[in-house]
This record gives C-alpha cells, structure tokens and sequence, in this order.
C-alpha cells in the first residue's frame, strides 16, 4: 500500500438520506475524531457501546440528544477513530450537530470517502467497496442479495483463489526455467497442463457468475411503443405484478413519465414509453427527454404493442417505421383474448411476434422469457455475485492471457519464459478486480459515484 494514500485528516458527513427521518446519523472518521467527541458529548464514550449523551454546542447549549458509538482504530469501518451520532432526522438538527463537528476540526466529507478510506487502509478491498454503493443502489431483492455476497468477499475470495494457483504455477514454472533440457518433463510430472486448463474453467465460471451478477446490477432497458388504446399501461401492470421492483431516487431509477422500472426474475427492467416522447417547451421535462433519449441508444429491445383485433394495420406500421434501427424488435399482439388465437410466439428473422392478453394474464411469461433472452439471461440469481463491466473486463483480459500461456506449452516445444510471463499478465489482469493494482484516478472515479455519507 502507498503511504502517501492514507488520508490523516478528519472527515464527517450526515450518513442518513436526506429528508424527514426518525433517527439521523452523522458519521465522523479520522485521527481528529476523539477531539470531535470530547467537545460534542463533553467525554469520550466507550467504544462499541451504545451511549445516551447529550450533543452539545460550543456555548454548551443542548443540539439533540441521542445514541454515541464510539470505534476505536483500527477496529471501525474506515480503520480510523470513528464516531458516530445517533439523532434525531430532520435536516436543520443534523445540520447543526455536522456544523458543530466542522467546528471541532473535521472537514466535508466528500462522496464514498468513508468507504475510499476502508479501503486505502485495508479493511475491504476495491470489488468490496463497489459491492457496497451496488448494495445501496440495489432495485430488486435479488441485485441486494448478489451486492451482499461480493460485499462479504465471495468474489474476492474466487479471485484470491485463482491468483493463488497462478502464483503456484508460475514458481513452478520459473524454477524449470533452470533447467531447460528437463521442461516437457517437468511440464508433465507436475500437470502444468492439467493445472492451467483447471484455472481457466475456473475463470470462465466466476465470468460467468459476474456477469449474471452485472445484469442483476444493470438489469435490461425496453422501449414500449404503441398506438394509444392498445394497452401499454394493462401490460406494464401485468408484467409487474407481485414482483414490482422498488423504485428509489437514485439517478436512473426515478420512476417519472418516461421511465417505468418492474423486474422479471429479480432482473430489473427499465421500461421507456415513447409516448412520453414528445415535443415539450418544459425545460425539466426537455432534460428528462434527452436522458431518455441517451437511454434509447443503449436500450437492448423495442417492445411494439399492436392490438390483435385491428392486427399490424398502417398506424402500427408508421410506428414500427419510427423505432430506432438496430434494435432487437418484440411486437406484441394484445387483446387475444378478444380473438381466436392463444398464446403463442412466432420469429421471422430478428423481428419475435408473441401473441397475449394483458387483461386476462395469458401470454406473459412467454414475454418475460422473450425479454430475457434478449440480455441472454438463463436464471443464475441464486449464486451471481455483483459486478461491474470493469470486472467482466479484467476477467476477459485474464482469461486472454491464459489462452495465450497455454499455446506456449500446448506443442512440443515449449516457451517457458513466455508461458511465465503470460502468467503473469493474467494475474496482473485478475487484481485490478480487487484494486491491487488500481491507478489512483480510477478510483476517484470509482468513489466519487458514491453517495455522501457511505
Ligand atoms: P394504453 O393507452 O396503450 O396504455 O392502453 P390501456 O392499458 O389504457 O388500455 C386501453 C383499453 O384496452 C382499456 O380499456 C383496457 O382495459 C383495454 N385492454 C388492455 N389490455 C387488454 C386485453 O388484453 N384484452 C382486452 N379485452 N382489453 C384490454
């Protein structure tokens, strides 16, 4: 670890959302913590126990009163003396308990800075600390679920893991080097070959957890078209159901009249409605277009709603001319339960028909199915575990390296030397998950995304 990363001031900042609240929290981290707490509460309160205090001003008069917990260093979630104040929720109280903590020598707080501190001081590593803004910003159940699991260390863990048998590999490796005459030898008493082939499966299956774990994140962006009447709003409804994910304030989760989010299988699913599309002087609703439209581009499909009795007529036809190109297009027949026909799907090169009833239910998992393998999602919630396009990325960039080492042993000449270096780059590639590697203005960025308080 670089010294010079280790912060020495002192940083607070209200940990709780903004709002009304019962309780509100002001969290405060650094070597000047002990300073803050003598002057809040008058003493230092013992660690890890809770303690009824009084929060107090300079000219002693009472702020709020509530619950102290004191974390002595190293054993707190940034590593540093840690306090925090329990209060009361409401903005101008909290306000006035962080002023007063200025006051006493801590500085703003700036976004993620409590968990940047965990971990430039070692308590968590880098895939952790993303585990933790992914857990906070988490839309379905089952994204919390595989947020935890990373936050807990499990992909951590497999990474450590398959660092561990590079490492073995490449030892062994370096001290045949030494000995070049006894290489296919030795290659083949120690299962080199064997070896490699066992890290690289291992490699392909926590890609493939991550990346089950990058949809749960991400989850799936749907444009919904269709003429007025032809019951958008009934299949939006029927499609969310029971399973309704929750929708927060976060950035790109604000549910408004562009943006509608369900989630299918715990795969959350950002919906677009065209209809809200439309030319407006508003400037709000100008800037809520053009970050839709931004949306569009990277939407994976285009659901067109058509009513089945009228079929695919000249307005649908008009309507289907307007959807951006490129993209995978489900038109969907509504209203069968108004003809003859049932459920059912048909393709006709990138262009899927499905066939249901939004009123009476029929159809939709054929839909849900349909959507989901659009984002190639076949089920995995249960062991995914949360991850980023950076990770997906350092994994492919290993298991790259790891093509390339096995071509240097595959034959019967055998480039040790390159097999070892190969190796190496794979191991390099596999740190940057957890941060061993990570320049530091990457993670100013990967902090900075965060959340003030956390
Ligand atoms: P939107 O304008 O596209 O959002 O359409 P709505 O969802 O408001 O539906 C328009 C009308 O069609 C309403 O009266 C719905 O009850 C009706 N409707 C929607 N889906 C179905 C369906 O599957 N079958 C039948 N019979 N009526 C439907």
């Amino acid at each position: 670890m670089n010294p010079a990363r280790h912060p020495t001031d002192t940083i607070a900042a209200v940990a709780t959302a903004t709002g009304r609240g019962g309780i509100g929290v002001v969290r405060v981290s650094g070597s000047r913590a002990a300073d803050v707490a003598l002057g809040v509460l008058g003493r230092l309160p013992p660690a890890r126990t809770a303690s009824f205090l009084k929060f107090l001003a300079a000219d002693g008069a009472v702020l709020d009163h509530g619950i102290a917990l004191w974390f002595a260093a190293p054993a707190s979630y940034t590593g540093e003396d840690v306090l925090e104040l329990h209060g009361h929720g409401g903005s101008a109280v909290l306000q006035a308990v962080l002023a007063r903590c200025f006051e006493l020598g801590a500085r703003p707080a700036r976004p993620g800075e409590f968990t940047e501190r965990a971990f430039l001081n070692d308590r968590i590593d880098l895939a952790q600390a993303e585990a933790v803004a992914d857990l906070i910003d988490a839309s379905t159940s089952s994204a919390a679920r595989a947020a935890m699991r990373s936050l807990d260390g499990e992909f951590s863990r497999h990474v450590h893991q398959l660092e561990d048998a590079l490492v073995n590999l490449r030892l062994f490796v370096e001290a045949t080097l030494d000995f070049p005459e006894e290489d296919v030898e030795f290659i083949e008493q120690a299962g080199a070959r064997h070896k490699l082939d066992e890290v690289m499966r291992a490699v392909g299956a926590l890609r493939e957890r991550a990346r089950c774990g990058s949809v749960l994140r991400d989850g799936l962006t749907v444009v919904l078209a269709g003429a007025p009447n032809v019951g958008k709003s009934s299949l939006l409804n029927a499609l969310s159901g029971e399973d309704r994910a929750i929708v927060t304030d976060i950035a790109g989760t604000t549910r408004d009249t562009l943006r509608e989010l369900i989630s299918i299988d715990g795969v959350p699913l950002h919906i677009i409605d065209t209809a809200g599309l439309r030319e407006t002087t508003d400037p709000v609703e100008q800037a809520g277009i053009a970050r839709t439209k931004r949306e569009l581009d990277r939407a994976h499909a285009v659901v067109h709603l058509i009513d089945a009795t009228t079929g695919f007529d000249a307005a649908a036809r008009l309507i289907d001319e307007g959807l951006p190109d490129g993209l995978k297009r489900i038109r969907v027949f509504n209203k069968i339960d108004l003809t003859d026909d049932s459920p059912h799907s048909e393709r006709a090169g990138d262009v899927v028909s499905l066939w249901l009833s939004a009123r009476e239910g029929s159809g939709l998992d054929l839909l849900r199915a349909t959507l989901l393998d659009c984002i190639g999602w076949h089920g995995g919630a249960e062991d995914a575990l949360s991850a980023r396009a950076r990770h997906l990325h350092a994994l492919d960039a290993s298991i790259g390296r790891l093509d390339a080492a096995r071509a240097c042993i595959a034959g019967t000449v055998l480039q040790l030397d390159l097999f070892a270096e190969e190796l190496r780059l794979a191991h390099r590639a596999l740190g940057d998950i957890t941060g061993e590697f990570t320049p530091d203005d990457l993670l100013g960025e990967i902090f900075s995304r965060f959340c003030i308080g956390k």
